[in-house]
This record gives structure tokens, C-alpha cells and sequence, in this order.
């Protein structure tokens, strides 16, 4: 799964196979999902549920912070919000196992850009 080392943004099991297949690797769906399930259990690859996406990251950290416009992916160790959020979890009895917390917006570049398109307007 070398093509995740290659990208700086997450990318779908789609964009996968098409990377992979640029440089003449036939993935099917099914390779792409069971490799990135192995690369994630060893650490070596990041799910961004949020777009349903895949990112090569050793990160360990909790929160995952996501721009919605360019998908730039920043990691933020906050153990005391998932532990705020399983002890939520806990009291209402909801299985809680997330390997991340994820949270989106625009990131400063993007909000920058978009500002400076509405002052043109
Ligand atoms: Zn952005």
C-alpha cells in the first residue's frame, strides 16, 4: 500500500485502486479494504470516517481534525475528551470504541481563500 505514502490527504478505497493502478497494480475493491484493515490494525494506516477515507499515519492520537474543503487531515492527542466522551458513553450504556474522534470545518488556508473570494464579489 505504498501509494498512501505518496498522498497527503486522505484518499477512498476507490482512489486507492486507481493509484495503484497507475502504477500497474490491479486492486478490486475487496484487496483495497482488506490491506487497509491490516495496515490499520498495525498501526500503519488512519480511517478518517468522515470521508470515508484512508490516510498512511502512525498518529496515535485522538482527535482528528478535518478541513471539508481541501480534506488536509491534522491529528491532536486529547485524552480527556474521550474520556469525558466514554464515561458519556458508559452511563448509557453505548458500546464505545472509536479510534478516533473527528471533527470538521475549514482549515486557515481554506478560510483565508474563501474570504479573500468573498471580498472580490
Ligand atoms: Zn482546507
Amino acid at each position: 500500500m505504498r501509494v498512501l505514502d505518496r498522498v497527503d490527504r486522505p484518499v477512498s478505497a476507490y482512489d486507492i485502486a486507481q493509484l495503484a493502478a497507475v502504477e500497474g497494480a490491479r486492486l478490486c475493491a475487496n484487496q483495497v479494504y482488506r490491506t487497509t484493515a491490516r495496515l490499520i490494525e498495525k498501526h500503519q494506516v488512519r480511517r478518517v470516517h468522515t470521508v470515508n477515507a484512508y490516510l498512511a499515519s502512525s498518529a496515535t492520537a485522538e482527535l482528528c481534525m478535518i478541513c471539508e474543503q481541501c480534506r488536509c487531515v491534522e491529528w491532536k492527542a486529547m485524552p480527556l475528551l474521550v474520556g469525558a466522551l466514554r464515561e458519556l458513553a458508559d452511563a448509557r450504556q453505548i458500546k464505545f470504541a472509536p479510534d478516533s474522534v473527528e471533527i470538521s470545518g475549514l482549515c486557515g488556508t481554506c478560510r483565508e481563500k474563501s474570504t479573500a473570494a468573498a471580498s472580490c464579489a
